[in-house]
């Protein structure tokens, strides 16, 4: 295989889905080598397969307003590939979404869920629908709009989603119970349930969480020590609040947080109650950062995200994809960055990367350093099926035991010839080589 053929194909049959082109393309070249090894598997034209979804469903959404206006809005599903396990991935409600992001996140959560070492196969589904100013009573008519339609192709070892941008526990709560409702059972179908019905304990932190036991990880193999660091976060949603939450306990200093309007630059660190406050602004007030600033007198830098003027130790972009280009990477560089988690979503575009990786920064993708997420919805699913309980402190330590698993897998298949550890091959190879092997098993399907 020759990655830019197969690139340069996919390019020509979806010129229209950049994201979903960006994110093969990183895949692709990182997997080629190791793929060249494997004659077998260019004999069965895997990495085509593997590249394009099994299936996409898309559907018209219509709801009433709370003035009686009625709106149509989009909905999808991209169910990617179930060679592990049943398809698996979040839901995303924004006014951005499109197909293109979509199907690059089915694609990378097939390798995500891959590395989580859990039976899950990769999907992504979402609405151009946007919660935001929308009454509770819109979002519950929206949401039961949408599941009306996706409730037949779902199911608990069929496809199981979650949350994901502007979708939480509120949302994760209408769907099911529209699903409930459609389907007549009572079964594990989302994940980021309540907790009355279904929720695993730490499900809401384990996205942050997560990815500060791979940071921590990465820090230990320079023998760096977390407490006392500066460190940069976007984004005041699900990871973000939890990433900066672990990150006090363990005595780091949260320098930053952000929403799609603007950041907050908090040079002394973020305290305890200011966290607390962020966390009630946006999930029962639904207010912006903005609001935040103004409450504690700190900087707001309107229409900006954190990274060319926060100075810090390390970044955590925990809001979108493509939020650090190369020009912010390059000022993370020059201000002392030593290390990059991700949160989100492939925010950091390929020039950034380039840039990380050539100052030999502690870099992390998401696709690895975000798999707690992932994998605290696979433990919610195998207590759901085996209709028990785990305690936090089982969960959480579950969660840091897969975590530790993943980054030894990306040290395994990612340290370089100089000792450098290059997390995105290493994630690529290691989440590839388990799908691509069990595709080989299963035929051509
Ligand atoms: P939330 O909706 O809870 O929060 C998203 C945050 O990012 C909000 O502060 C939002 O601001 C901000 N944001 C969204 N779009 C943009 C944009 N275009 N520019 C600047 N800021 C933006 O989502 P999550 O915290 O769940 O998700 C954040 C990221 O983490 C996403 O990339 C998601 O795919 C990824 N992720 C999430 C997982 C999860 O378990 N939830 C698991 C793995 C990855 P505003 O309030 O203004 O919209």
């Amino acid at each position: 295989m020759k990655a830019t053929e197969v690139i340069a194909d996919l390019r020509r049959r979806f010129p229209h889905e950049p994201e979903y082109l960006q994110a093969v393309e990183e895949v692709l070249t990182s997997i080629e080598d190791v793929y060249n090894e494997h004659p077998e598997m260019e004999r069965y034209n895997l990495v085509e397969r593997l590249c394009i979804p099994d299936r996409i469903f898309s559907f018209r959404v219509s709801w009433v307003d709370d003035k009686g206006k009625v709106h149509n809005n989009m909905g999808y599903r991209v169910q990617h590939n179930n060679a592990i396990g049943p398809y698996k991935g979040g839901i995303r409600f924004h006014s951005s979404v499109n197909l293109s992001i979509l199907k690059f996140l089915a694609f990378e959560q097939t390798f995500k869920n891959s590395l989580t070492t859990l039976a899950m196969g990769g999907a992504k589904g979402g609405s151009d629908f946007s919660p935001r100013g929308k009454s509770d009573m819109e979002v519950m008519r929206f949401c039961q709009a949408f599941v009306e339609e996706l409730w037949r192709h779902i199911g608990p070892d069929t496809d199981v989603p979650a949350g994901d941008i502007g979708v939480g526990g509120r949302e994760v709560g209408y769907m099911y119970g529209m699903y409930k409702k459609m389907a007549r059972e009572f079964t594990g179908t989302f994940t980021g349930k309540g907790l009355e019905f279904g929720g695993s304990l730490i499900r809401p932190e384990a996205t942050g969480y997560g990815n500060v036991y791979f940071l921590l990880e990465m820090l230990k193999t320079r023998g760096i020590d977390l407490k006392g660091k500066k460190v940069a976060i976007s984004g005041s949603g699900n990871v973000a609040t939890y990433t900066a939450k672990k990150l006090l306990e363990l005595g780091a200093k949260v320098v930053s947080m952000s929403d799609s309007d603007g950041t907050v630059h908090i040079p002394d660190g973020l305290t305890d109650e200011q966290l607390d406050y962020i966390f009630k602004l946006k999930n029962f007030y639904r207010g912006r950062i903005r609001e935040f600033a103004e409450e504690y007198g700190c900087e707001y830098y309107e229409g900006e995200h954190p990274w060319l003027r926060v100075k810090c130790d390390i970044a955590m972009p925990s809001a979108t994809q493509n939020e650090i280009d190369g020009d912010d990477a390059e000022a993370l560089v020059a201000n002392g960055c030593i290390a990059v988690s991700e949160g989100a979503n492939m925010p950091s575009t390929p020039d950034a990367i380039k840039v990380f990786q050539k100052a030999r920064l502690l870099y992390a993708p998401g696709k690895a350093a975000n798999a707690g997420g992932v994998s605290v919805s696979g433990l919610e699913m195998a207590q759901n099926s085996q209709k028990l309980n785990w305690t936090a402190e089982e969960v959480d330590e579950k969660l840091r035991g897969i975590m530790k698993d993943i980054h030894a897998q990306c040290v395994k298949y990612g340290t370089e010839p100089d000792g450098y550890i290059n997390y995105v091959k290493g994630a690529n190879v290691a989440g590839f080589m388990k799908v691509a092997n069990a595709m080989m098993a299963q035929g051509i399907l």
